[in-house]
């Protein structure tokens, strides 16, 4: 099972970054061993002063797939879900600045946190808002309709590269308002379906 991580994807948050919000999708991955599911709660890790949160949708890939057409991209996931993509934001800027790879600000271990399923047939996927609220309230909020590239692209571009497999996730990207996480925090993350608040992951810092 891979996890694929997409960077990159709402422009406000690349701005917010201090990136160019005209790049092509930043790709990274994380071990199955960064899961953290349940609801179980995560601890901040000690070689970090400064994780954040950054909530994503996430679909869960359901057959095999390479060089995916366009016109086929949304039969290769029933499933869509909610999580955060916990990052090591002091380790990462390190990371950047020496031009290394991210692994270990982005893959250590519970830094993807896995909320509820929905089936896709649920949703409109093309008009699907999420949030995150911290200690009860709102600190970001998303739509997938300001996603630079949407999901079906997102599909069609990791399938060039890698072979998508049954059971693999794929973290879509954050929007605006990325911040720290301390120990104490409450962090809750809600999918906004007709008009209601679907409680998808609900969990604790420590
Ligand atoms: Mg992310």
């Amino acid at each position: 099972m891979k996890i694929f991580c997409i960077g990159k994807n709402y422009a406000a948050h690349v701005i917010e970054m201090g990136g160019d919000p005209n790049a092509k999708p930043v790709v990274f991955m994380k071990p199955a061993t960064a899961l953290l599911l349940e609801n179980k709660p995560f601890y901040i890790p000690d070689f970090s002063e400064e994780v954040h949160y950054e909530v994503e949708l996430l679909i869960k890939i359901c057959k095999n797939g390479k060089h995916v057409q366009p016109a086929y991209a949304h039969t290769y996931y029933e499933k869509i879900g909610l999580g955060v993509d916990f990052t090591a934001r002091d380790l990462q800027a390190k990371c950047k600045a020496n031009g290394h790879p991210w692994e270990v600000a982005k893959a250590f271990d519970q830094s993807a946190v896995i909320g509820k399923w929905m089936d896709k047939s649920a949703v409109n996927v093309e008009d699907l808002s999420f949030s995150l609220q911290k200690n009860g309230e709102e600190v970001q909020r998303g739509h997938t309709s300001h996603m630079m590239f949407n999901i079906d692209q997102i599909i069609c571009y990791l399938s060039q590269y890698f072979t998508l497999q049954t059971g693999d996730l794929i973290f879509t990207g954050t929007p605006e308002g990325v911040g720290p996480v301390k120990a104490g925090d409450q962090l809750q993350g809600f999918m906004h379906i007709g008009g209601k608040d679907e409680l998808c992951f609900d969990f604790q810092v420590r």
